[in-house]
């Protein structure tokens, strides 16, 4: 049996097997070129050997994926590196770069719903983003070893992959270092092996994973390994930060913020806890990366621990990383209920209630910007956080508090793995309360002048 006899009737392909190639990119026009079109992925297997005395990464990537369309060939996402092989199903495939692209041609094409494997050998210096929106993202190498984290760009700085959230699959991921630096990464730690000089540290993120929330990072760490709520908790500080300092006592309150937030956003959507308190300046933010937010040093700096920046991270695990974009343009959606989430934990903390953070944040806005579809370069803007938490709240005192807790819970539990829009949690909200809640939404989220206060 040929491939090319399954897939019969198709029209409008570039040849006559009924196959074609696949999109070079995921459609969305926040981010021209990431993500590709023609197939889904299940699961990625990372195997990566990263060597700080010459920044050299060596990486083995297997891909499982399934053909959503005939396939000729398709494109993986992958910045920088040399790729010295790569197969298909066992095979070898042609193989080709075009930018950041790693176009792939199999030795037989893929007919739609095929489920196969792609194995890519790759190797070479990895390289940061020097463009990306939040700053500093992608790879960087540092004194002691690297740290590969960014939104929205970061995976494809050290491995190939479909680069947009509204694809999400599950990781393995192993790295082997030198012995005596710490390799972290998301997920169930699953133990580690040394030998030669290398140790070899592994990981597993099993619930469905968007790109960007995939992290490494590699160096001289003191790492906590414990229990949490029956799960693995892994935080690790930087060597260079104080034991006693205010990250380390910052990161510490994971388990405990992590199951405040539980009581108002529903179960903890995932296998295992942590947090990273890296030392390396050019990471000025922190990142909700799953399972394990990494934190940078620059909330520190006061002196103070912050806790604030660990409510909004963790509270990401599920609005961002559970319940994923499908399209970065309501990334309100990630970012508002982060930012809510700051200020109930303030009010649980000893600070100024939701209702006074909600008051002086309505008197301090700038009503012009909207927070859905704020463009590109609005993507990390104050509208994108703060108006969103406004909505949340306004949301909160129209329905009441009863009804506002359900709907997060239920956004929670009925999108939990998958990808979501702005639409599906209008609809949702208006579901759960039995009223229309569109005027609502767009006055708080995108109306150009004040909304009365509810
Ligand atoms: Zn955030």
């Amino acid at each position: 049996m040929t491939l090319v006899l399954l897939v019969t009737g198709c029209t409008g392909h570039d040849d006559r097997s009924g196959l074609r190639a696949g999109a070079a990119d995921a459609g969305d026009p926040y981010v021209p070129g990431y993500g590709n079109g023609g197939y889904d992925v299940a699961g990625y297997r990372l195997r990566v050997r990263y060597d700080p005395a010459d920044d050299r990464l060596t990486g083995h990537a297997t891909v499982t994926a399934t053909a959503t369309e005939g396939l000729s060939r398709f494109n993986l996402d992958l910045a920088g590196l040399t790729v010295s092989s790569v197969r298909v199903d066992g095979a070898n495939a042609r193989h080709a770069r075009d930018g950041r692209e790693l176009v792939v041609t199999p030795a037989r094409g893929l007919p739609r719903g095929a489920r196969f494997t792609v194995d890519v050998e790759y190797a070479g210096v990895p390289q940061s983003v020097a463009e990306s929106t939040l700053g500093g993202g992608g790879f960087l190498a540092t004194a002691d070893g690297a740290i590969a984290l960014g939104q929205p760009d970061s995976a494809a700085t050290w491995f190939p992959v479909n680069d947009h959230p509204s694809d999400k699959a599950g990781y393995e991921v192993e790295v082997t270092v030198p012995d005596g630096l710490a390799a972290l990464s998301n997920g169930v730690p699953l133990g580690r092996t040394s030998g030669g000089g290398w140790t070899t540290w592994r990981w597993a993120e099993r619930a469905p994973m968007a790109s960007y929330l995939s992290f490494l990072v590699i160096g001289d760490y003191r790492v906590d390994t414990g229990t949490h709520a029956g799960r693995p908790i892994v935080t690790a500080v930087a060597a260079s930060l104080p034991a006693d300092g205010p990250a380390a006592a910052s990161v510490a309150r994971t388990g405990e913020i992590a199951d405040f937030l539980a009581e108002r956003f529903g179960p903890y959507p995932f296998e295992a806890y942590g947090g990273i308190a890296v030392a390396d300046e050019r990471v000025g933010y922190a990142l909700e990366t799953q399972s394990r937010p990494v934190y940078g040093p620059g909330f520190f700096r006061s002196g103070r621990p912050d806790p604030g920046v660990v409510a909004h991270e963790l509270a990401h695990q599920w609005f961002g990383d559970s319940v994923s974009l499908a399209r970065w343009s309501d990334i309100w959606l990630n970012e508002g209920f982060a930012t809510y989430a700051e200020w109930l934990w303030a009010e649980h903390d000893g600070g100024p209630t939701a209702q006074r953070s909600f008051e002086l944040r309505y008197a301090a806005t700038d009503w012009s910007e909207p927070s859905v579809d704020p463009g590109r370069a609005g993507m990390f803007g104050t509208a994108v956080y703060q108006r969103g938490a406004l909505a949340a709240h306004a949301l909160r005192r129209t329905v009441g508090d009863d009804a506002f807790f359900r709907i997060l819970r239920a956004w929670t539990a009925e999108r939990r793995g998958g990808t979501a829009t702005t639409a599906d949690f209008v609809a949702l909200a208006e579901r759960v309360c039995g009223r229309r809640l569109g005027a609502l939404f767009d006055a708080w989220l995108a109306g150009g002048t004040a909304p009365a206060l509810p």
